[in-house]
């Protein structure tokens, strides 16, 4: 079966393939095997779990070959970096076409993608009432994911005690 992120993922590995020609570089099996495996991940990935992908199904090319390849993903416009704090760079894949939303942790930088465009449904019609034709929508959501939440309510908690405490005084 034939899913539409499979027709965008094959659009999108064209679109790699030119841009790596113009640049004069060729589009090696190891170079559009990392762009798949970035393109077809359903979150952002590191090198080493491309490499992992990789090994998967036959003989993987090296990190420094995938960080390679993922610059030039970077640079073609096909994927972005995300700075998640994690001490190593995390890639993911730039959809044009598909709605998104996302939850960004400001605490710990935990980045969870809620496929299929959730809030699509109110939006498209505030959209429409603007008189909007919309192409594409990326929505982040900032806050606190579930793990720091739990920490602050803790930290929270123990600095309610304290002026609950210095109120009673
Ligand atoms: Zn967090």
């Amino acid at each position: 079966m034939i899913t539409p992120l499979d027709v965008a993922r094959d659009a999108a590995l064209e679109r790699f393939r030119a841009w790596l020609d113009s640049r004069g570089q060729s589009a090696t099996p190891q170079r559009m095997a990392v762009a798949r495996a970035v393109l077809g991940a359903p979150s952002p990935v590191s090198a080493e779990d491309v490499v992992e992908c990789l090994r998967a199904q036959g003989p993987a090319p090296g990190v420094a070959t995938v960080y390679r390849a993922l610059d030039a993903l970077v640079s073609c416009g096909l994927a972005q970096e995300e700075n998640r704090h994690e001490g190593f760079r995390r890639f993911r894949a730039v959809r044009d076409d598909e709605p998104s939303e996302e939850l960004l942790c400001t605490r710990c930088g935990r980045l969870t993608v809620i496929a299929g465009g959730v809030a699509a449904g109110g939006l498209a019609s505030a959209v429409r009432a603007a008189g909007f034709i919309p192409v594409r929508h990326r929505l982040t959501v900032y806050g606190l994911c579930g793990d720091c939440a739990l920490v602050r309510e803790r930290g929270g908690a123990t600095a309610q005690a304290r002026s609950t405490k210095a109120g009673a005084n």
